[in-house]
């Protein structure tokens, strides 16, 4: 059982960022490749800008 975060806490605010910028992301339909460890299991390795593949989905 944790403490509940303060209302004007950082934890709160952290809370708030992140669905603001994942809305803000689907709203302007930018949606770019972030590396990371979940790349392991992605099958878009092969096309990805952000993997070394270039811009090959790019006219
Ligand atoms: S390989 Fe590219 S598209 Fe796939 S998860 Fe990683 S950054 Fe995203």
């Amino acid at each position: 059982m944790q403490e509940a975060h303060a209302d004007d806490g950082p934890e709160r605010e952290q809370l708030r960022v992140g669905p603001a910028r994942a809305a803000t992301l689907i709203r302007t339909e930018t949606f770019p490749a972030v590396p990371g460890q979940h790349c392991r299991d992605c099958t878009f390795v092969s096309i990805c800008p952000a993997k070394g593949a270039g811009s090959v989905t790019v006219q």
